[in-house]
């Protein structure tokens, strides 16, 4: 394996992004199809879904918890033919860690929410974050796993619908990317872009979408977050070679931890925000306080003058700071997962660590 590059940390402009954007709806809404090489076959009809409606908003506070074991949706996602995608342009191939936004700009910052589900569980969906985020109007970027994506369909339509959220693509079951290859990297990849755009059509077949919708919600995913944080040369290559920004961190809540209290979240957020910060929570039962320490840290921060944006208006607004390998607070701190989630479980107990 050769050794990975060492590059500087550096700030480029997002215009470079913003341009490939532009190309990249410009391909879709002209209709142009990606297959896997197999040129592009006709997409399949989409299932109609049934349309999203306030009413089904509530969460009991059950939904929250993962049901471990449960097989149901270990299923592949089908294969489909994917909008186009323009390879990420080089100076922003690497792991985006946070924004440098111009002098005297507003203090924007990007809350991200994880959604992981492996292999063998459902995992959950914390009703107690949306509900605050959207009765106080607090944009936020979804990391969504394909495979969570199709165990939640509902609530996924509910999230892409909504305009306070983004969708991004954390993989389809959560695995570590640094120990996959060929086919299994490319379908960890790329199962996530089918789930959406796939889900996303069914919306639009079941008329679901005002005019107003169609155009704002995303055609295809722009966004990937490494599960676990962590990559390598290779699988950062592929996913800019997807077309797809990669999205770290430089603000850690540590709300994986059961450990990690809501006034240790809040803290951290409130202690740890700098103007284009981008901070990494979750939202799938595995944040354990975070319901509660939202509300904490949300109303300090915009108390401070912060202002809560999604990841592309953040990225939008200045310039990405892009490091060359994916880490948490210092180069190499992801690495360990490789040993503590290998892809095959040995037989004795998982250990207490809990996956981003
Ligand atoms: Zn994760």
């Amino acid at each position: 394996m050769a050794v990975a590059r060492e590059r500087p940390r550096r700030a480029v402009s997002a215009a470079a992004s913003l341009s490939a954007l532009v190309a990249l709806a410009a391909l879709a809404a002209a209709g142009m199809a990606l297959s896997g090489g197999a040129g592009a076959a006709e997409p399949r009809p989409a299932a109609v879904a049934r349309c999203p409606s306030p009413a089904d908003l509530a969460a009991p506070p059950g939904e929250k918890l993962p049901q471990k074991g449960n097989r149901a949706f270990d299923r592949p996602e089908p294969e489909r033919a994917l909008l186009a995608a323009a390879p990420v342009a080089p100076p922003l191939r690497g792991a985006i860690r946070r924004v440098e936004l111009p002098k005297g700009s507003r203090k924007l910052i990007a809350l991200t929410l994880d959604l992981c589900e492996q292999t063998g569980e459902i995992a959950g969906y914390d009703g107690a974050v949306f509900d605050y985020l959207r009765r106080e109007r607090v944009k936020a970027t979804l990391f969504a796993g394909g495979k969570w994506m199709r165990s939640h369909e509902a609530r996924t339509r509910q999230l892409v619908t909504d305009p306070l959220f983004e969708i991004g693509n954390h993989g389809w079951a959560h695995r570590n990317l640094r120990l996959l290859t060929g086919k299994s990297i490319s379908d960890e990849i790329l199962g996530p872009q089918r789930a959406y755009e796939a889900i996303r059509a069914g919306l639009a077949a079941g008329q679901c979408l005002t005019p107003e919708a169609e155009r704002r919600i995303a055609p295809r995913i722009v966004l990937f977050r490494f599960p676990f944080g962590a990559c390598n040369p290779a699988s950062l290559d592929a996913v800019n070679d997807a077309g797809l920004l990669a999205i770290q961190w430089d603000l850690s809540t540590g709300d994986p931890s059961p450990t990690q209290s809501a006034t240790a979240i809040a803290n951290a957020m409130v202690r740890g925000a700098k103007p284009g910060s981008i901070v990494i929570a979750h939202a799938n039962g595995r944040g354990f306080n975070t319901a509660s320490a939202l509300p904490l840290a949300i109303p300090r921060l915009k108390a401070m003058g912060f202002e809560f944006v999604t990841v592309s208006e953040l990225l939008a607004a200045g310039r990405a700071v892009v490091a060359p390998t994916c880490y948490d607070s210092r180069p190499g701190d992801t690495d360990r997962y490789d040993t503590l989630f290998p892809l095959k479980p040995r037989s004795s107990a998982q250990p207490a660590l809990v996956p981003r």
